[in-house]
């Protein structure tokens, strides 16, 4: 099955190694056809090239959007060399065998990442390479397809070696050409969509590309892998890891969570994460002070955490934070000095991303169900002070206020049930994922006395605090557990049958409390 090439195409729009690979094929006495740019590369480095429209005797015209689009290209491509029908139509009709394509597309992705116009979007949709992709790769029992620069070395060390291309190298590059051409058409698909303000196309495409095998999934049996979507959304896909260990999967899912989470405030923020939920969060005139803020808040969880800021990281910030054992540490960038610190720490993640996601920006989430998958616009809601209705005999005072704004924008990032209890910027009892509203007040409340004997005081830092609930209480005893547990003011959606009572209740407490009218739930 070992395939010599006796001619090889090749039309790169990523001329990486190209020309190398081009010198090798002549070496081998291989001819080799080639497009204008291609060629011009190939030719000006001293090496026999043949161009495509010399070889077809039609020229490249319409702009380039017609180059290849012609019988004795993909008749090269498509024919059986082993069905003497299809051997004597090619010669009949002239068209010469083609072992070999290396095609890389035009850069439709890069385009629309760097925000081009629609036409410019437009004109770099590649029509001729997708197709010359799928002949060769349909054909791989006779032809080898090299749609990355990175196969042109796999083929290159196996004509190297054996002198010709094996079967299994063939097939796998053809799996890899038809997964390009689709995650391709997937990108132009979606950009499309986008484009006539089709949030949900009647076929979703997927623009997924394989950026990093993982070690394993959630747990060691379990395989897995990170795709990026193309959107390059600032976070864990467009992040540098400046040192640490290989990141996990369970890494880069809570890593994400604690920077969409830390992305929400104006103020320098800091964000601690376990198992997907924050479990520190606090604004602070610098990001030492917020360090310091979060870790109060439950420092037995923090331990083994993942770290994100909103800010560049500075030594003082670095310090705080490699006082403790935490994975991962991401943020928009680190100084020098950050940087020596976290170095100590051989073990820890650095990540650095160049920027924060917009919390705002549109964007979709996935998760998959038997059978299929659905699709949500993301939670960019945001409740301004605007937007609030008191509902009780006393209004917020305006430290309660920031602080209920401030714990309602945790609450999207918690899972449900949310009861968040935050004092002066900083969360101080966080109960996430439970099945009833009251077991998660309890547990906030309860974390909050814990935190407190931590820090040597008996008195709970919810203790004053004011309260979020992601959704509305259905009953009084959510909101009177806050209120025991020392709440002074409520934000929650409202909407339930009982508000009466849930507003009775707060009134009876003395409590402010405020709907939001948004409800943010998280499953
Ligand atoms: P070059 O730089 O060699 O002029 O162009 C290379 C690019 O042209 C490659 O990305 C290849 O996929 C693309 N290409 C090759 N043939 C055609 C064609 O017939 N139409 C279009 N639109 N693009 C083509």
């Amino acid at each position: 099955d070992r395939l010599p090439i006796r001619r090889a195409l090749l039309s790169v729009s990523d001329k990486t190694g190209i020309v190398d690979f081009a010198r090798m094929l002549a070496g081998m006495g291989a001819e080799i056809l080639s497009t204008g740019g291609t060629a011009q590369a190939i030719r000006a480095a001293g090496i026999p090239v043949k161009d495509v429209s010399e070889h077809t005797g039609f020229p490249e015209v319409l702009d380039g959007r017609v180059k290849t689009l012609v019988p004795q290209v993909h008749g090269g491509l498509l024919g059986r060399r082993d069905l003497s029908a299809h051997l004597q139509q090619m010669e009949q009709h002239g068209l010469a065998p083609i072992d070999l394509l290396a095609v890389n597309l035009y850069p439709f992705e890069a385009t629309v990442a760097k925000g081009a116009e629609f036409d410019d979007c437009i004109e770099n949709i590649d029509i001729g390479g997708p197709a010359m992709i799928r002949s060769a790769a349909k054909n791989h029992a006779h032809v080898v397809v090299c749609t990355e620069p990175q196969h042109l070395l796999r083929v290159t060390e196996e004509l190297a070696t054996q002198g010709g291309t094996s079967l299994a190298l063939r097939r796998e590059l053809a799996a890899a050409a038809y997964a390009r051409t689709a995650s391709y058409d997937a990108a132009i698909g979606s950009w499309f969509a986008g484009q006539v303000g089709q949030e949900f196309p009647p076929r979703l495409a997927f623009a997924g590309q394989l950026a990093q095998t993982l070690r394993y999934g959630e747990n060691p049996h379990q395989r897995a892998g990170f795709y990026l979507d193309g959107t390059g959304r600032p976070g864990i896909a467009t992040a540098r890891q400046a040192q640490g260990k290989e990141l996990s999967f369970n890494n880069l899912n809570d890593t994400d969570a604690a920077f969409d989470c830390v992305a929400e405030f104006e103020r320098p923020a800091i964000v601690i994460v376990k198992h997907a939920n924050p479990c520190g969060v606090a604004e602070g005139t610098d990001l030492a002070a917020a360090w310091d803020a979060a870790l109060r808040c439950d420092p037995v969880s923090a331990f083994g955490g993942i770290v994100a800021a909103n800010r560049v990281l500075d030594a003082a910030a670095a310090e705080r934070i490699s006082a403790i054992f935490t994975e991962v540490v991401i943020a928009p960038d680190a100084d020098e000095a950050a940087r020596a610190i976290f170095a100590r720490k051989k073990n820890l993640r650095l990540l650095l991303t160049g920027g924060l996601p917009d919390p705002a920006s549109p964007g979709m989430v996935f998760r998959s169900v038997g059978g299929g998958f659905l699709a949500q616009s993301r939670d960019a809601g945001r409740v301004t002070e605007g937007a609030l209705k008191v509902v009780t005999q006393r209004a917020p005072t305006a430290q309660e206020m920031a602080d209920l704004l401030f714990a309602f924008r945790v609450c999207k990032h918690v899972k449900s049930n949310a009861i968040i209890y935050a004092r002066g910027g900083a969360t101080v009892g966080i109960g996430a994922g439970q099945m009833s509203r009251v077991d998660s007040a309890r547990i906030a409340a309860w974390k909050s006395a814990e935190a407190a004997r931590a820090s040597g005081s008996d008195t709970p830092l919810a203790q004053g605090s004011v309260v979020a609930s992601d959704a509305f209480f259905p009953f009084a005893d959510g909101l009177e557990a806050a209120a025991a547990a020392g709440a002074t003011a409520v934000i929650q959606p409202g909407g339930s049958m009982r508000d009466n009572e849930v507003i009775a209740a707060a009134d009876a407490a003395g409590l402010a409390m405020v709907f939001t009218g948004m409800r943010h739930f998280r499953h």
